[in-house]
């Protein structure tokens, strides 16, 4: 059962809880934009593997709640759409990202070859000269901007 709850990290009530199977649950939160799911505790497996991929700032960015789920920032990333990720210096200082994805010209399609396949090119492209930087809270405004929730 799908459901909407407090969130543990940040208190808000958009916190989106999906039932994996009886023993796993995720957890994505809207207010602050954290996510976490029953395998992320201090020193499991999955956390491990985790670490070994995420950026600094997302380590960083680590938060452990009164149950031991440790929860981590998301990072989005919709190819028509646009992407959203933390960006900073440290967990004192950061903010979210969100870029919008734009349509890849017949002029510049030539930059953009899919990598592995011959005269393929991609139809979409991350725009980075739309870049806005929301803070923490703001979450649901990021997601607004790309276009997954209406504004
Ligand atoms: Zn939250």
């Amino acid at each position: 059962m799908d459901n909407l709850i407090n969130c543990a990290r940040c208190g808000s009530d958009a916190c989106y809880v999906e039932e994996v199977n009886q023993d796993i649950k995720t957890y994505f939160c809207y207010g602050c934009g954290f996510q976490s799911n029953s395998l992320m505790t201090q020193n499991s497996e999955f956390l491990t593997q985790q670490s070994e991929v995420l950026p600094e700032l997302y380590k960083d960015l680590f938060f452990e709640d009164p149950s031991g789920m440790i929860w981590m920032p998301s990072a989005v990333n919709l190819p028509q759409q646009g992407m959203i990720f933390a960006m900073g210096n440290n967990a004192s200082e950061w903010t979210w990202a969100a870029v919008k994805a734009i349509p890849v010209t017949e002029e510049e399609k030539e930059k953009y070859p899919i990598p592995g396949k011959e005269g393929q090119y991609y139809e979409w492209r991350m725009d980075m000269t739309t870049l806005q930087n929301y803070p923490e809270r703001g979450y649901i405004d990021a997601l607004s901007y790309i276009g997954v929730l209406p504004e």
